[in-house]
């Protein structure tokens, strides 16, 4: 097994655009939730492992004495890994909090930047400023763990080219060692959402879509951050190796509310709201909500859509390698038409999207559903 996935789906405040499983930690019942989250990795099996993420929600809403008992857990059961990396906020991130997890061989941070306006961060909701995203940095600098990625979105509403400029300079000051740069999606259920329904608020960034992208891409290149993957940049050996788990398709465990992993053939999801998953823990003592069992065709999609998404795409040897049979058999004539309109492109043994089909991924991937 090559990864673990942690899920810590509490955070001290809501933000307004989010949409992932998590619940304010005021009032939660957190140390049930860890007791639980003890049983469920303590109930996987003996492995080596290259990469650990524990993510949330925000890990770092956690106490020093949580924090402390959720490391000794993953500690107790896997040790640690070549890759060990915590989700960060930056006006959570103290000193003492990262001297703990550099104890226990965490020796990368994802902070949540998401832009450096704060007029911008106000209308996100978060909780940190500009200044905050500084010293967490310093402190980091401080402890000596120098490894860390800066999370970042476009396309917010009211954002200019300044924005992008001046995210731009501060990378170039901060010389971060990696990127993840998304852009915003507006999602059901979120304050964005409700606001836009309600006319209170437009969609989006003014600017193009598309401009921006180029302008992330090639701003970034020019820092030394070449893209590896549709949204995320580094200097070089500072690729996320456990995100690339991921897109390379490899199997992993997830532990966690709402997490989902990934073993042999099937994919599986645990069930997400807090207080049933400590229920299904402590009765059941599993908290898997559901099992699927994926065939080949539904493999040979997921090998493509996911590798698609890194720089270096498919390769050609690996699909046959593992599904016996050349992918031009399966995907002949969509690869065929792909190249032809010039989104994908292919380099020896490997196909992967053109910077045109980049910007149109989806259209792209659509003919490579094979259905039933
Ligand atoms: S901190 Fe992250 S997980 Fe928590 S509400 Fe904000 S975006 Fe969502």
């Amino acid at each position: 097994m090559r990864s673990l996935y942690v899920h810590i789906p509490f955070c001290n405040r809501i933000c307004t655009y989010c949409d992932f499983n998590k619940v304010l930690i005021k009032n939660q019942p957190v140390d049930e939730y860890l007791n639980a989250l003890k049983k469920e990795i303590d109930s996987f099996p003996e492995t080596n492992l290259q990469t650990i993420y524990v993510g949330g929600g925000t890990p770092t809403a956690l106490s020093m004495k949580q924090l402390e008992f959720l490391l000794e857990i993953i500690n107790n059961k896997f040790g640690t890994a070549s890759e060990y990396t915590f989700e960060a906020n930056p006006d959570e991130l103290t000193t003492e909090k990262i001297s703990l997890l550099k104890d226990y061989g965490v020796n990368r941070i994802s902070l949540g930047v998401q832009t450096f306006n704060n007029n911008l961060l106000k209308v996100l909701g978060r909780t940190h400023n500009f200044d905050d995203i500084y010293r967490s940095i310093e402190h980091m600098d401080k402890i000596n763990l120098d490894n860390y990625s800066i999370d970042l979105m476009y396309n917010l509403p009211g954002e200019t080219n300044q924005d992008i400029e001046d995210s731009l300079k501060n990378i170039e000051i901060l010389k971060p060692k990696h990127i993840s740069w998304y852009s915003l999606i507006i999602e059901p259920h979120t304050v964005f959402y409700n606001k836009i329904n309600r006319g209170q608020m437009s969609i989006g960034s003014p600017i193009k879509e598309g401009e921006i992208y180029d302008r992330v891409i090639n701003g970034l290149d020019n820092l030394g951050y070449p893209q590896y993957e549709i949204s995320n940049f580094s200097k070089e050996k500072y690729q996320s190796e456990h995100n690339k788990t991921y897109w390379l398709n490899e199997n992993y465990l997830a532990a966690g509310a709402g997490s989902h992993g990934y073993i042999g053939d099937t994919r599986y999801y645990n069930i997400k709201p807090v207080t049933h998953y400590i229920n299904a823990m402590n009765e059941e003592n599993s908290v898997v909500k559901e099992r699927i069992i994926l065939n080949q065709n539904d493999m040979m999609e997921e090998e493509i859509f996911l590798r698609l998404r890194l720089n270096q795409g498919v390769s050609t040897e690996r699909f046959e390698e593992k599904f016996n049979i050349p992918i031009y058999d399966v995907y002949g004539n969509a690869i065929k038409k792909h190249i032809d309109l010039g989104h994908l492109q292919q380099y020896n043994q490997y196909i992967s999207l053109t910077d045109e089909g980049r910007m149109i991924g989806n259209d792209v991937f659509v003919d490579f559903l094979i259905g039933d």
